[in-house]
């Protein structure tokens, strides 16, 4: 467990962040969100034990990062906005020399390097110079350096900066399979590249917690709904009627209103207090029908986030 209490940063008489408080779970997959200057930077690198916060108190396991910043360092991987790499060198030798300094023997570096050049599909460019690489395998060397030690705790400020969109979806990947083995903190001023990922975003806005959440209870905070798609290939004889009213059936859901068709299926747009996508399903294939797609209205939670930074919070958000 990952707890800050009443966490802030000052430079100089300029509040960078806080005071924040929020606890994090083993396991969990926590994304922070903002725009530039929202203070992502400085959360995680007080989380990294990189900066050491203004007051309040930072727990990572049992240790208190502010009193012991070593120890708990031990525990954390940190790829920070500008990965730390030595562009002349092999990545090979790179990660092997981030073992040393993570005070790794040889051997259990020998032993470490196949899986870390697995997790971040780094093997095919294992002997290349690292600076004749491309930006997106750079930053995976930087992955790589970060989790070489087993790291409890895994800190990836803008891991997606930078990156054209098959990068970014390659980098969600294996953000995804690092979820199994580490706790993870990531960054993104895009709500997209890391809505997926998380487990819950915390939303930052000039320093202060504006929201916190999953991407659906984010929505459905905001307006008290969220917006779900689906595309239905009703039961031999059905109407779109009819499939509609199974949906306005579900617990929380508000509206249903039916639209076009899509290749074959009807698409129907369907409002609800929270997240429903599980149970639209289970009530759409119980009733005999075919589920051809289900999604929530990304567009619209972009204006949502955006909505909340805008507001600075003041509207209708929670601390
Ligand atoms: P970005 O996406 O641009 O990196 P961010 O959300 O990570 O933004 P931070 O880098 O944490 O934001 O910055 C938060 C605020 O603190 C900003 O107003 C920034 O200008 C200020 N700040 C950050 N580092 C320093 C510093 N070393 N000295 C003075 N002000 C700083």
């Amino acid at each position: 467990m990952i707890r800050a209490q009443d966490v802030s940063k000052y430079y100089g008489s300029k509040r960078a962040l806080g005071p924040v408080s929020f606890e994090i779970e083993d396991g969990e997959t926590v994304g922070f969100l903002g725009l530039n200057g929202a203070g992502k930077t400085t959360a995680l690198r007080i989380f990294a034990c990189d900066l050491r916060p203004s007051a309040g108190s930072v727990v990572v396991g049992d240790i208190d990062a502010v009193k012991n910043p070593h120890e708990v360092r031990k525990r954390i991987g940190y790829l920070p906005e500008n990965p730390p790499l030595y562009t002349e060198m092999i990545v090979d030798e790179y990660l092997s020399y981030a073992g040393r300094l993570r005070q790794m023997s040889k051997q259990q570096i020998e032993k470490r390097i196949p899986a870390v050049l697995e997790a971040t599909d780094l093997t095919e460019v294992r002997n290349e110079i690292i600076g004749t690489l491309s930006h997106g395998y750079r930053q995976r060397v930087g992955v790589g350096q970060a989790i070489m030690h087993e790291p409890m705790l895994l800190i990836l400020d803008e891991p997606t900066r930078g990156l054209d969109p098959v990068q970014i979806v390659e980098m969600r990947n294996m953000i995804q399979n690092l979820k199994d083995n580490h706790t993870v903190l990531v960054s993104s001023h895009i709500l997209t590249e890391i809505s997926e990922t998380c487990d819950r975003l915390l939303v930052l806005g000039k320093g202060n917690i504006l929201a916190s959440g999953s991407e659906s209870d984010l929505a459905a905070q905001m307006q008290n709904t969220a917006r779900t798609i689906v595309a239905v290939k009703a039961k031999e004889g059905a109407s779109s009627e009819e499939v509609a009213k199974i949906l306005r059936e579900v617990e929380s859901v508000s509206e249903v209103s039916i639209g076009g068709m899509e290749e074959g299926a009807t698409v129907f747009e369907v409002l609800s207090g929270g997240e429903v996508r599980a149970e639209l399903c289970r009530v759409l294939v119980g009733g005999g029908h075919d589920v051809l797609q289900l999604a929530r209205n990304h567009r619209e939670l972009e204006n949502i986030f955006l909505k909340l930074v805008k507001d600075g919070g003041q509207s209708s958000a929670r601390n």
